[in-house]
């Protein structure tokens, strides 16, 4: 008998042995392994409040479940219950049990939120839009009867980050109205509340809105009336607009939108009380304003302005002829090579005065200095037989003009000048 277990006990070594040689090299094999338990106990299924779980320990040669054997379900008859956790309708709860068994065994049993249907939900105390109401709970499973109950508070109806408030029907000022509450964490929990009564609140609206031709009717309508039955507590008779775009002593004329050359604007008539002068800046009357149609340019005093058909007329700008800069000077060229033309000056655009521009001189034959760039052509010196020394002109007196719009007005003014020539001849 010794004996034996003396060859038990060296069967063990070897194979503890072997298993510190292979073990960390995979090699042991499940099929051929003699299963080696590292002695921890894991819980490899969760056992539930009605179903068994496992628990196994490993094998520290192959890795393989070794000592597999079954938990019994989560009853007080065979756990231990320890510390709970109640869950609450954002959080989950939580209880431990422990094996009576064995005491190693710990398992955490998660309860869900509130929101879930394992539980049995009861209002205590509806909310309200000015105080917090109350809800039980009690788990359904009869294993935690006494465990898992207890009171949640619903927060008030005003809380916008736990309810979701639908109107139903809206309050007037004649009578209350009705909105229902739902709980963001737990649908199926939906309160109504009444919307109170709401105050008189006056606003000017037309009743007629006058025109150029006829009178209107203004009224002071409580915006919160019932649609059914509208009421006023002023009502003023008003006059005719102006046919014109000006202010009279009943309207005040203001443009909203300017009218440009490509679209027309907007003005309004805004009501006010001729004996008080006091303005009804509700009661206004919107007029479209036509879009301007070009009758000319004109300058004045090195100014460019724009004149509209309807008499109006704006400032463009500054508008000054300014000489050009003086060309730099030509570099040697070769003999034969002619110089470009220079450039026409612009016509200056000082049409106050009618005095014009001054012309940009033609460049002569032979090398007009143009700006630096024009140095290009004296390379060609090399080629020329005797080359002499080119004669040198200085550049020409550009008359530039700056004038600081756009250049599509630009073109405008030049059209514009040109017909005002064409008036003066
Ligand atoms: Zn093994
Ligand atoms: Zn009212």
């Amino acid at each position: 008998m010794k004996k034996l277990r003396k060859i038990t006990f060296i069967v063990i070594l070897s194979a503890l042995f072997c298993a510190l040689c292979f073990a960390p090299k995979n090699v042991a094999k499940a099929d051929t392994c003699e299963h080696i338990s590292d002695g921890v106990v894991i819980v490899s299924a969760m056992p539930s409040l009605t179903s068994s779980g496992l628990k196994q320990e490993t094998c520290s040669l192959c890795g393989e479940p070794v000592n597999v054997s079954s938990l019994p379900s989560l009853s007080v008859s065979d756990w231990n219950m320890g510390e709970i956790t109640l869950p609450t309708f954002k959080d989950k709860g939580n209880i431990v049990y422990t094996l009576i068994e064995d005491e190693n065994i710990v398992v955490n049993f998660e309860l869900p939120t509130l929101g879930d249907s394992v539980y049995d939900l009861e209002v205590l105390t509806e909310p309200t839009l000015t105080s917090a109401g109350q809800v039980s709970f009690k788990h359904t499973s009869d294993k935690l009867v006494g465990v898992v109950n207890g009171t949640a508070e619903l927060e008030i109806l005003t809380d916008t980050s736990k309810w979701a408030k639908l109107v139903t029907t809206e309050a007037t000022c004649a009578s209350v109205g009705q909105a229902t509450y739902t709980y963001i964490l737990h649908t199926p929990l939906t309160f109504t509340a009444e919307i109170p009564i709401k105050e008189h609140s006056y606003e000017w609206v037309f009743e007629t809105t006058p025109t150029t031709e006829n009178g209107g009717v203004a009224r002071h309508m409580c915006k919160n009336a019932p649609t059914s039955s509208p009421h006023y507590d002023i009502s003023l008779n008003l006059p005719s607009i102006p046919t014109e775009r000006v202010s009279d002593e009943n309207y005040d004329f203001e443009v909203v939108t300017k009218p440009t050359l490509f679209g027309s604007g907007v003005g309004k008539f805004v009501y006010k009380d001729s004996e008080t002068s006091q303005r009804y800046e509700k009661l206004f009357v919107t007029v479209e304003i036509p879009m301007l149609v070009l009758k000319s340019f004109y300058v004045e005093e090195g100014k460019l302005y724009i004149e509209y058909t309807d008499g109006s007329s704006e400032c463009l700008g500054t508008v000054q002829g300014e000489k050009g800069d003086k060309g730099d000077q030509g570099e040697k060229g070769d003999k034969g090579e002619t110089g470009e033309k220079g450039d026409k000056g612009d016509q200056g655009l000082t049409g106050a005065t009618g005095q014009a521009g001054q012309a940009g001189a033609t460049g002569s034959a032979g090398e007009k200095g143009e700006k630096g760039d024009k140095g290009d052509q004296g390379l060609k010196g090399a080629d020329g037989a005797d080359g002499e020394n080119g004669k040198s002109y200085t550049g020409l007196v550009a008359t530039s003009i700056t004038v600081s719009i756009v250049s599509l007005i630009m073109a405008g003014a030049m059209l514009g000048i040109l017909l005002k020539k064409k008036m003066l001849f």
